[in-house]
């Protein structure tokens, strides 16, 4: 069994999305092993993204990370992290699929609904920066 770092971001909050979010991932058959809604530290922010330090978005992405309560969710299921991506479709909306949480839900890269962890290494670095052990369940 897989585990993986989700993340209903501060857009998808604020518009209420957090039902339909949960609704799906329990449609799908994941199980939530952790789930939180917080206001990300900034420092835990640009850790989160350090891969994009250098980009010319970093400091936007940051702010609007932190701009508002996010909802992290630890999410476990066979092949998770792969297929928690594919439900969440491409970084730009524009290019995801139809029935994907972004195609359906977002119209831009900057805000765009959730997020989930790209690899097994992301998954576990990102799943240990947002939960302790004990809130794993
Ligand atoms: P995430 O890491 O948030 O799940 P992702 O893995 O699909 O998204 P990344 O390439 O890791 O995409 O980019 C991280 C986030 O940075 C994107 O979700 C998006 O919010 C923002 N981002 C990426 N590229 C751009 C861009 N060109 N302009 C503005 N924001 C961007
Ligand atoms: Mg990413």
């Amino acid at each position: 069994m897989e585990r993986t770092f989700a993340m209903i971001k501060p857009d998808g909050v604020r518009r209420g999305l957090t039902p339909e979010i949960l609704s799906r991932i329990a449609r799908k058959g994941y199980r939530v092993v952790g789930l939180k809604q917080m206001v990300i530290p900034r420092e835990t922010a640009e850790t989160h993204y350090g891969e994009h330090r250098e980009r010319p978005f970093f400091g936007e992405l940051v702010d609007f990370i932190t701009g508002g309560p996010v909802v992290a969710i630890a999410l476990e299921g066979e092949n998770a992290i792969a297929g928690w991506r594919a439900m969440m479709g491409a970084t730009n909306p524009a290019n995801a699929a139809p029935g994907t949480i972004r195609a359906d839900f977002a119209t831009t890269t900057g805000e765009n609904v959730m997020h989930g962890s790209d690899s097994p290494e992301s998954a576990e670095r990102e799943l240990g920066l947002f939960f302790q052990p004990s809130e794993l369940l």
